[in-house]
């Protein structure tokens, strides 16, 4: 390790922003004793991800998912039911539990926190201001990790200070309950937040510019989240652009270009989002910025000055908590020992929080396909389970798509229950060097009963198709 050689600058590394990304980039480095200073701009360490995206939406779908196990679902129609607002002070308090946890971690680990806007002075110094622009402090040091996350793009002249237009961040100060919705995306977060107000017994309309929903996934899963979405009562629009949105005091009128018109209570603007890349001063050093915002890195983060990192949303897809933890981790690694191990930011297996759940790892049939892989499909599904006829969380299926000659996995898709922790199982066989073979779930004893028990469902319904039978 170098660090000892960094004498002359105040701080080995300045980390700008506090989200997932910055944290594992501080964290990672402060464990191996370099100075390390934290910018972020808002009073609370954890960024969006623990803010306005990942928890919070997390903790609201659990609310949800105990709601509908107790059969207390929709506002106020039976005793006991919740409203938006009411469930909004529940996932504020696990927010709360996470930020505690988050700021003892930086304590722990002797990082020194400054509270401000970052912007480059220079290569190797920060400015440190304040809302109004006014500079409050200085940094310097020899590295810096850009770690500024994302923030919602919308469409052109929407106003997400009006009650009735949502962003991911807005609604949660949303203090009314919504009895219809739109929801403008067919995304993960879109996907998810039409899953949650749709078990709340809101009508739902999903309006998507593209033609399907989740199209990076398998099309199996998205067959069967699209077929569970239409049975719950979601509306889908595909292909559709919006051309006019007015909003009133009690609702939002919507009009596409194929002149279709909604009419509800909310409109939830749930598309792409765009980098945290303005303002930090980076065009005069010549870091360059591409699609919405993201900054331009190499395969290990560098910009293209090489002691200034980028991680997590801040560099686009695939903007996720989890990738954005482990990019961070892995600058830190590469600006202390000039390498660092790219099983970190590889094979990040994809979740999605709808009720049920959607997780993905390796490759898809239409991959394979491209690649001309020999391989072959197992498939289980969940209703065949005992674990779920207990739970009775019977909906979906878990597909395992192996070579048809080694029967090394090669990619886990599955939509139902604990898919999440369920996929995690298939990447550890995956990430072996040695001993990838679907036979181990064949032979290894698994409990019973479990979800996990889908695994040897799975392999054994894709032997069995190897061999005709
Ligand atoms: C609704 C929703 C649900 C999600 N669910 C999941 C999920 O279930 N699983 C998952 O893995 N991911 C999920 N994500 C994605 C996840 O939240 C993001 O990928 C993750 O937060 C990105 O981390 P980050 O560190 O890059 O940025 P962020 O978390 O956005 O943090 C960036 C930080 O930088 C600060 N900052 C910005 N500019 C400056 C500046 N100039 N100076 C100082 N500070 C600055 C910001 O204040 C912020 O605190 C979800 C996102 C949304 C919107």
């Amino acid at each position: 390790m170098e660090t000892r050689d960094w004498k002359d600058s105040a701080y080995d590394l300045i980390v700008i922003g506090s989200g997932p990304g910055g944290e594992g980039a501080a964290m990672e480095a402060a464990k191996r004793g370099l100075a390390v200073a934290m910018v972020e701009e808002q009073a609370d360490v954890g960024g969006a991800g623990t803010h306005s995206g990942m928890i919070p939406s997390k903790a609201l779908r659990h609310v949800v998912q105990r709601m509908q196990e107790n059969g207390t679902t929709g506002w106020g129609r039976r005793q006991g039911d919740r409203n938006w607002p009411s469930m909004l002070q529940m996932a504020k308090e696990v927010v709360r539990r996470q930020v505690n946890l988050r700021s003892a971690f930086y304590e722990r680990n002797a990082i020194s926190r400054h509270r401000g806007r970052a912007c480059f002075l220079d290569a190797h110094r920060i400015s440190i201001n304040d809302e109004k622009g006014q500079q409050q402090g200085e940094l310097t040091a020899r590295a810096i990790i850009i770690a500024t996350g994302g923030r919602p793009n919308p469409l052109e002249g929407l106003d997400f200070s009006h009650p009735r237009i949502l962003n991911t961040r807005s609604l949660h100060e949303m203090d009314y309950s919504p009895r219809s919705i739109t929801i403008v995306g067919g995304g993960p977060f879109a996907c998810e937040y039409a899953s949650i107000f749709r078990s709340l017994s809101v009508k739902v309309t999903l309006l998507n510019e593209r033609e399907k929903l989740l199209d990076h996934l398998d099309e199996e899963i998205i067959e069967a989240i699209s077929f569970h979405f239409r049975e719950q009562g979601v509306l889908l629009r595909h292909g559709e652009q919006i051309t006019e949105i007015q909003p009133n005091d009690e609702n939002v009128e919507l009009t596409t270009a194929s002149n279709k018109r909604i009419l509800c209570d909310a409109l939830l603007w749930a598309r792409n989002r765009r980098a945290n890349s303005e303002g930090l001063g980076l065009e005069e050093l010549g870091i360059e910025t591409g699609i919405l915002g993201a900054i331009q890195v190499n395969e290990h983060y560098q910009t293209t000055q090489e002691h200034i990192y980028a991680v997590g949303d801040v560099v686009g897809a695939p903007g996720l908590a989890s990738a954005s933890y482990n990019q961070g981790r892995y600058a830190a690694r590469h600006l202390m020992d000039g390498e660092a191990p790219r099983q970190l930011v590889e094979n990040i297996p994809s979740a999605i929080y709808t009720l049920p759940e959607i997780c993905c790892v390796g490759r898809t049939e239409a991959q394979l396909t491209e690649d001309g892989v020999p391989y072959e499909v197992g498939q289980a599904s969940m209703r065949n389970l005992a674990r779920a006829h207990i739970t009775g969380r019977t909906t979906g299926l878990l597909k395992l798509l192996f070579h048809r000659e080694n029967l090394s996995l090669l990619g886990v898709h599955c939509f139902g229950s604990e898919a999440a922790d369920l996929v995690h199982v298939g990447q550890a066989l995956m990430d072996r060097r040695e001993g990838n073979s679907i036979e181990y779930f064949i032979n290894a004893p698994l409990n019973t009963p479990s979800m996990a028990e889908a695994y040897r469902v799975a392999a054994f319904n894709g032997l069995n198709r190897l061999r005709g039978r």
